[in-house]
């Protein structure tokens, strides 16, 4: 049996084939009071009145979905995770949230232990909602905190106050989650060293269980875009951000938290077993306007529009919008470069395993250079980034590409 995901929960031991046979499931929640000045994921601000056609959508975007993912004897498929992501799913109720859960439960053959994530924004949480959603059977809470500077939480267009994030753990906790995230955000315009060093000082303090730190991407078609353009916002330069990142890994590491993707950190059994589906190139079926999926060797995703998600819907109609086949070629190259931007790196015994091919003879001499320059390493079997490989993970990532 191979170990594939020594980080998880649970100490999962499944063969990969067994893995490849699950389905990871991700709700997309399209919703957000105002839209922060950065952001370019496929959410809307002034439509919350659709919420609730919307989540009529979904329950039959899953029931259609568990339909084409039903295994050869018409048996449900497994589901190990399930992720409500956005946009801001804490503006759903309590009610709404079950509801979607048990059409995925109905649908997929969910683990009793699966673990189930909501992406919350602490302007929008309250004890009792939090109380509720735990009932409800989610398990992981991540909490989009961004920064503890008030100035920078402003300029970033964020509706919450620093005071919130604290009150959104507290609340958390009493209400009995155990496993919370923190994202962060580094590279902002006016951020400082010191800014960054006390918003980690004070996320800390916290005890959160897992860190989510991205640097700033400039996305055209944002506020930050056309302000950066007219010079009045200049993000933090590269320099500034290597250095904030390799701050924030040390800081983090001494106290505990291991870094097991390049922008994730976890405390020991704290992995996100949902986005490791992702890195581990496993199966995943998206719903919800924009979503995206990987699923039977395709990868597809839904019209963007909520209301002509919401439309399609009515008529039982897929709302697929676009959709690739991935070949074999193209698998063996992406799990190889995902995995290499986990800490743990390739297992090269289950890469051989899943494809019935040394990844050796897959990479053929791609790799020499780099291997040569000191960028990667191999131990036990695994393959992964030296140290310095880290910081050139690019040069790594584009020699996997197929041709
Ligand atoms: S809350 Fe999140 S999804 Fe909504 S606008 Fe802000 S960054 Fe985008």
């Amino acid at each position: 049996m191979a170990i594939i995901t020594p980080y998880n929960h649970t100490k999962y031991t499944s063969p990969i084939q067994e893995l490849l046979e699950t389905v990871s499931l991700y709700l997309h929640i399209p919703f957000c009071h105002t839209r922060c000045h950065y952001c370019d994921f496929n959410t809307y601000a002034g439509i919350l009145p659709l919420r609730e056609p919307y989540i009529r959508a979904l329950l039959t975007e899953i029931e259609l979905a568990g339909q084409l993912a039903r295994r050869a004897g018409g048996t449900p498929r497994r589901s190990r995770t399930i992720f409500f992501g956005g946009g801001t799913p804490s503006l759903l109720s309590v009610a709404q949230v079950t509801r979607l859960l048990n059409a995925c439960r109905k649908a997929f053959a969910v683990d009793e232990d699966a673990e189930i994530t909501l992406e919350a924004n602490p302007g929008t949480l309250s004890f009792e909602q939090l109380a509720g959603l735990r009932a409800a059977g989610v398990n992981r809470l991540s909490i989009g905190a961004q920064s503890f500077d008030a100035e920078l939480l402003n300029t970033l267009g964020r509706i919450h106050s620093p005071a919130e994030i604290a009150q959104a753990l507290r609340n958390a906790r009493a209400a009995g989650f155990t496993s919370i995230n923190l994202d962060f955000m580094f590279g902002l315009p006016g951020q400082t060293m010191r800014h960054w060093q006390d918003t980690l000082d004070q996320a800390l303090a916290l005890h959160p269980d897992h860190f989510s730190l991205y640097s700033l991407i400039i996305e055209e078609g944002t506020p930050f875009y056309t302000w950066t353009q007219e010079g009045r916002i200049t993000p933090g330069d590269e320099d500034l951000c290597a250095d904030m990142y390799e701050y924030a890994d040390e800081r983090l590491q001494a106290e505990g938290y291991k870094n097991y993707e390049i922008s994730n950190w976890a405390l020991p059994g704290h992995q996100s077993r949902h986005n490791l589906t992702y890195w581990q190139n496993l199966p995943y079926l998206g719903m919800g306007a924009g979503a995206h999926s990987n699923f039977a060797g395709r990868r597809f995703s839904n019209v963007l529009d909520p209301q002509q998600y919401i439309n399609l819907l009515k008529l039982q109609q897929r709302p697929e919008a676009e959709s690739e086949i991935i070949d074999r070629v193209q698998e063996m190259s992406e799990t190889a470069f995902l995995a290499l931007r986990t800490a743990q790196g390739l297992h090269l015994p289950t890469f051989e395993e899943r494809f019935a091919e040394p990844f050796a003879s897959f990479a053929g001499n791609r790799l020499r250079t780099v291997e040569e320059a000191g960028l990667l390493e191999q131990e036990d079997g695994w393959l992964r980034l030296s140290k310095r490989g880290r910081l050139l993970g690019n040069e790594v990532f584009f020699r996997l590409l197929p041709d």
